[in-house]
């Protein structure tokens, strides 16, 4: 394997994408689910195995002291989803996604369900953090599931066995239940992995309702919102929030069967949202 492969093991970020979208297919029965996990491609678990390895409080710490400053230049919304574009990438155009047609996909599944506004747009913006990758962070570093830093690992996280390599966990501190945190201090307090998720909620905090910045900031927390871990860590808040958070989640894991958007017809569309809720240009 070439050290480029090693840094990168998915062909593609999608990969990660549709893995999740197979774990959590509506209506799987358990057993399946773990044969899935089990014959996951090699690529994918490779994938894992580095994020779960590389993924340590002193990492994420040093990435949010990096990237929370937004000091990455301006950019307006639409901008950004078109140079998140050019991620891709020798797919088949065919029969692959862009990423401007998968945030679409998500969005128009949610504008169909009559939500609001704010939550269409939320849709639409939601993997715009993936621009990481186009900064030269590695895949380890912008998309898998996220989870805790500086506590103990739950088991209902994917590959739970490869944080063994964590250097994180030989620090007994950082290995209890509630390790450097407060019982329920709430995830506004917690240290999430690094990823695209915390990036664009980042991004897009001053100008989206609350509901919004938590189905951005934790639309990758699995463990949580799908399996109920970490509740210790939750405030009261977090865990109203959180409804927002596994109404959103269909809608990035099941609209890809759906017809590919047409972009350029829609596009004034969603100029018109965009900018009824970010001004022109904005801090990355
Ligand atoms: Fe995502
Ligand atoms: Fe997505």
């Amino acid at each position: 394997m070439s050290t480029l492969q090693q840094q990168q093991p998915m062909p593609h970020l999608e990969d990660w994408d549709d893995f999740i979208a197979g774990r959590y297919r509506e209506g799987k029965a358990q057993e399946e689910f773990r044969v899935y996990d089990a014959k996951a491609n090699p690529g994918v678990a490779e994938f894992y195995r580095q994020n779960h390895q590389h993924q340590t409080l002193e990492y994420v710490r040093a990435k949010e002291a990096e990237y929370y400053p937004l000091s990455r230049g301006k950019k307006s919304i639409w901008e950004a989803a078109e140079f998140l574009n050019t991620l891709v990438d020798d797919s088949d155009p065919d029969t692959d996604l862009s990423q401007i047609e998968h945030l679409m996909q998500t969005s128009e599944a949610i504008r169909k369900d009559g939500h609001p506004r704010w939550f269409v747009l939320t849709g639409f913006v939601h993997d715009l953090g993936k621009v990481l990758c186009l900064y030269g962070e590695p895949q380890w570093g912008v998309v898998g599931d996220t989870f805790p830093a500086g506590c103990a690992y739950s088991d209902q996280i994917v590959f739970p066995e490869y944080f063994a390599a964590n250097p994180d966990s030989k620090v007994p501190e950082y290995q209890t239940k509630f390790g450097i945190y407060e019982p329920n201090c709430g995830l506004d307090n917690v240290h999430m992995s690094w990823g695209h998720d915390a990036y664009v909620s980042k991004v897009a905090e001053k100008y989206l309702p609350e509901p919004a910045i938590y189905m951005l900031r934790y639309h990758s927390f699995y463990a949580a919102h799908r399996h109920g871990a970490y509740r210790h860590l939750m405030s009261a808040h977090d865990e109203q929030m959180f409804r927002w958070v596994r109404e959103f989640n269909p809608y990035d894991l099941y609209s890809k069967g759906q017809s590919k958007p047409n972009v350029k017809e829609l596009r004034p569309y969603y100029e018109d949202l965009i900018a009824e809720f970010f001004p022109a240009q904005l801090d990355w």
